[in-house]
């Protein structure tokens, strides 16, 4: 059997809770908010209370890997730095970051704590990739239990995180149209990287 050493904390620095107050705050859908719990707590909590807590009691051993004919503890370090099913989705995420022009070198901290290399939170249009990344992790998962061996790898995960995105940056310009120059002038900068507005058109540089 396969045991992860790491241990993952959701702290990145001596307190937490700047990372909880930005995961509260974002505007991410409740199914990535849920989830990024589910993650936080696996992180921070070990033993019988972490199964209780995170709902992974009926999950001890990765789904993914179990169908891939491995036997590995499902923990938070595993979902996030180990299991092959997400490598698509951990360079997607990198892709976005480098583009926004930040750096995040490990995907678990970014993906937990939102924090980029300068130590600043991933926020405007990366803050809503991280929360895509965890909307589609939380979906897979769900639709491969229900789905079995035939979904192993979730090869698509990349391909749905960038529909997503697509969806929520022409949404959040088409608000930003609708209110105003300004308004449109603070998205441009929010999602800078990830589109280019042209007046009332938006071109979006990911894909
Ligand atoms: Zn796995």
């Amino acid at each position: 059997m396969q045991t992860t050493w790491t241990r993952r904390r959701m702290a990145d620095r001596a307190d937490p809770r700047p990372a909880v107050r930005q995961a509260q705050r974002s505007r991410w859908p409740q199914v990535a908010q849920k989830y990024w719990w589910r993650l936080a707590a696996g992180a921070e909590v070990q033993g019988p209370s972490r199964a209780h807590l995170t709902g992974n009691s009926g999950d001890r051993y990765c789904a993914w890997c179990r169908t891939a004919g491995r036997c590995t503890v499902d923990t938070t370090d595993h979902q996030l730095d180990h299991c092959p099913a997400w490598t698509n989705l951990r360079e997607w995420v990198q892709s976005r970051t480098r583009q926004t022009g930040a750096t995040a070198a490990d995907y678990g901290d970014f993906i937990l704590n939102g924090r980029t290399d300068t130590g600043k939170f991933g926020s405007g249009g990366l803050g809503v990739a991280r929360g895509i990344a965890l909307r589609v992790m939380c979906a897979t998962l769900t639709k491969g239990r229900m789905m079995g061996p035939t979904y192993w790898p979730p090869a698509n995960a990349a391909a749905n995180a960038t529909k997503l995105l697509a969806k929520e940056a022409r949404l959040r310009h088409l608000a930003a149209t609708k209110t105003g120059r300004e308004a449109v002038a603070v998205f441009a900068k929010d999602w800078h990287g990830l589109v280019r507005t042209r007046r009332r058109t938006l071109d979006l540089l990911f894909g």
